[in-house]
């Protein structure tokens, strides 16, 4: 009689974890934020990045501030 309430609560505690989670797999935050973001190629390393995270200029765009002042100096 012990190990069939031993059972009855593993099983519970099985069921309870399986169904307390969310039916579907969720994306990841920022994906879901962003949705699918275009890429875009540093004009001065080449490195491809999101266009969120890109560095826009006049002319092209860049990969970091560093590499948009090396391809741009400033006058
Ligand atoms: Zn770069």
């Amino acid at each position: 009689m012990k190990y069939l309430i031993l059972i009855g609560v593993v099983v519970g505690l099985i069921w309870w974890i399986k169904f307390s989670r969310p039916a579907k797999p969720s994306a990841p935050a920022a994906e879901a934020d962003n949705g699918p973001q275009p890429m875009v190629r540093c004009a001065h390393c080449g490195l491809h990045l999101p266009q969120n995270e890109a560095i826009d200029s006049a002319n092209a765009v860049y990969c970091s501030q560093a590499h948009r002042d090396l391809a741009e100096p400033r006058a």
